[in-house]
């Protein structure tokens, strides 16, 4: 069971946290819990890291350790009944929050923060999270212990801010977590692994839910189940329409498609693990634990709902490569994509006319200069004419594997957007027919949302 940062935002949340895990443990089940940092933690770390870097303010680090250290306490004091497990809390936040300021410190002196440094620096929240969580179990009289994400197993790659977990992963978690499972309730650190070297890695930003299905996968669980703020996985974002629904049975790739496209309620690679090892997820509402949520399984429900759900990717940016020279000449694309690649550019979504006169590609925001700089050395002149970028696009997806095979979707999606006078820049579908994705202004993005949420009867 993962919890997110909003279901162990502060002492109340990480209490009601701590009686749903002992609810689920005495009526007879093994228990693994994974939690996130507390609500907000890891994006203060990112960004008072990033700050100090720049202006080497050691007395915003002061100010920054005193507030995080607040929080952190104040949440104890309501999460955990028992002096003795309060005080063993405290101690372990106390060395925790000592480390921080000492690295974040260093920051403020050398003026630089490398890949690592930013995974050090943000396995703090988790860090600080598992050992208040488990302090709280324990203080209901559950057995309890907790584990970096390291420490359960979790070995990956050298990848900082997005790493892999090493296939050997998989039995340490088993070896490590198994034993303990028939006598207390481990809570793992999620986000967090270590490389072979032990150092902190991360698994990239929502990664609490990765580590889950790692977890769940390593143990051959019968179910891993991801506690959220939202009614499970819904047919979109319940921010931008509160209509919404939840969607009670989603198959693997669908929920693959909605978490590569955007829907923030997975991380991209959640899935995977769970895929390989046959086990089925099921997303759940921390604040409606009565209510079913979503599972997510190997069978598709096709027919009865040809488009599951429609979702935003936002900070991306749209580049359209052209010139008279491409018409004809192998090996362009290639090229391309061989120089976005060494240039470390992830590419969402390509479309390329029969004409070849264009390219059009579209990357997340972050990379653009990268990406241009990139295209502009691989070609002269002769061959690429223009590389025009667009950072005020957005991609709207609609994913449903039941649109596979089934005429006309594509034709009421824009149909639909064309009455409500929406311009598509751009559009792509992938072969296996399980989504269509496009691109529209950034102005025009939430109501491209709301009238295709509409349209396919999502709301009903
Ligand atoms: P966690 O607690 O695991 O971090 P989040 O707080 O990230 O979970 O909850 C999921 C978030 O994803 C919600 O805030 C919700 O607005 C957003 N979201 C985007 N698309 C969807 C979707 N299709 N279904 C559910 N939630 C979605
Ligand atoms: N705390 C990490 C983040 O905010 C991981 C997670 O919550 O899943 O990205
Ligand atoms: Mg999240």
């Amino acid at each position: 069971m993962k919890f997110g940062g909003t279901s162990v935002a502060n002492g109340e949340k990480i209490r009601h946290v701590a009686e749903l895990l002992k609810q689920y443990y005495e009526d007879g089940n093994e228990l693994i819990a994974v939690t996130s940092a507390l609500g907000g933690v890891t994006d203060g770390l990112f960004s008072v890291a990033n700050e100090v870097s720049a202006s080497g303010r050691v007395s915003h680090v002061k100010e920054f350790m005193a507030d995080l250290k607040k929080k952190h306490y104040d949440a104890i004091h309501i999460a955990i009944d028992s002096d003795s497990l309060r005080s063993a809390a405290i101690d372990a936040i106390d060395s925790r929050i000592d480390e921080l300021e000492k690295a974040l410190t260093g920051i403020c002196y050398l003026g630089e923060l490398t890949p690592r440094s930013i995974d050090y620096i943000s396995s703090y929240g988790e860090r600080l999270a598992a050992p208040i969580v488990s302090g709280s179990v324990q203080s209901l009289g559950v057995a309890s212990q907790a584990f970096t994400g390291g420490e359960a197993g979790i070995l990956t790659d050298c990848n900082y801010g997005n790493a892999r977990p090493l296939e050997q992963s998989y039995d340490c978690i088993f070896n490590r977590l198994d034993p303990l499972i028939k006598h207390i309730v481990p809570i793992v650190t999620g986000f967090i692994g270590q490389d072979e070297l032990g150092i902190i890695t991360t698994l990239g930003r929502s990664g609490s839910d990765f580590s889950a299905s790692i977890i769940g996968a390593g143990v051959n669980a019968d179910e891993i189940w991801l506690w959220k703020e939202v009614q499970g996985i819904m047919t979109t974002d319940p921010k931008i329409v509160p209509e919404a629904n939840s969607i009670p049975q989603i198959s693997y790739i669908e929920a693959m498609e909605l978490s590569y496209f955007g829907a923030k309620v997975l991380h991209p690679r959640t899935i995977e693990p769970a895929i390989k090892h046959k086990i089925p997820v099921r997303v759940k509402n921390t604040f409606e634990p009565d209510f079913e949520g979503t599972l997510i399984v190997a069978e598709q429900n096709q027919i009865e709902d040809v488009v599951k759900a429609v979702t935003l990717i936002n900070k991306v940016a749209l580049i359209n490569i052209s010139g008279a020279g491409m018409v004809g000449n192998i090996g362009t694309a290639a090229r391309v994509f061989s120089a976005l690649a060494n240039a470390g550019v992830n590419i969402i979504m390509i479309s390329q006319g029969s004409s070849e006169a264009n390219m059009s590609l579209v990357i997340t925001e972050e990379h653009l200069d990268s990406a241009v700089a990139a295209i502009n050395g691989e070609f002269d002149n002769s061959v690429v004419g223009d590389v025009a970028y667009d950072r005020d696009v957005c991609v709207v997806a609609v994913v449903g594997a039941g649109m596979d095979g089934i005429p006309g979707v594509s034709g009421k999606v824009f149909n639909s957007l064309g009455i409500a006078g929406i311009n598509i820049i751009m559009i792509s579908q992938g072969s296996s027919q399980h989504n269509i994705s496009f691109v529209v202004s950034s102005d025009d993005a939430i109501d491209a949302i709301r009238t295709l949420h509409k349209e396919f009867e999502l709301d009903q």
